[in-house]
């Protein structure tokens, strides 16, 4: 018995493009090996891809009910631990560089002696 045509043939409608049964046959594909000819077209039939798309059935099966694995909490506690310490460093360090660059600290001075009166300060 032979077939009067090639199965492909219903995979693509007239205009050449995948027809639902070529989308459901490269979804039901593993990954890399879906039929060569669908693969080639969509590839290159910017129309196929939105199709695709809009009816959600890529070639990579993603089972969305089920989720991979538990957040991780503590990467997040981590992360934000970590840029906390960060903050205060750089806190801490612009205080410092600010403290020693611009005002140096000066010990707190007795209210007897006046202090550093402002006298000629650089009048050019
Ligand atoms: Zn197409």
């Amino acid at each position: 018995m032979n077939p009067s045509g090639p199965p492909d043939r219903a995979l693509f409608d007239q205009r050449g493009c995948l027809t639902p049964a070529g989308f459901a046959a490269l979804a039901r594909a593993p990954i890399g090996r879906g039929p060569a000819e669908l693969a080639a077209h969509l590839a290159s039939c910017a129309r196929c891809q939105e199709r695709m798309l809009a009816i959600g059935a890529g070639p990579r099966p993603a089972p969305s009910s089920v989720p991979r694995r538990k957040p991780r909490l503590w990467l997040y506690v981590v992360l934000a631990g970590a840029a906390l310490i960060l903050a205060l460093a750089a806190l801490i360090l612009v205080t410092k560089l600010g403290g020693a660059s611009g005002a140096p600290p000066r010990p707190p001075a007795r209210s007897g002696e006046m202090n550093s009166p402002p006298r000629a300060a650089g009048g050019s």
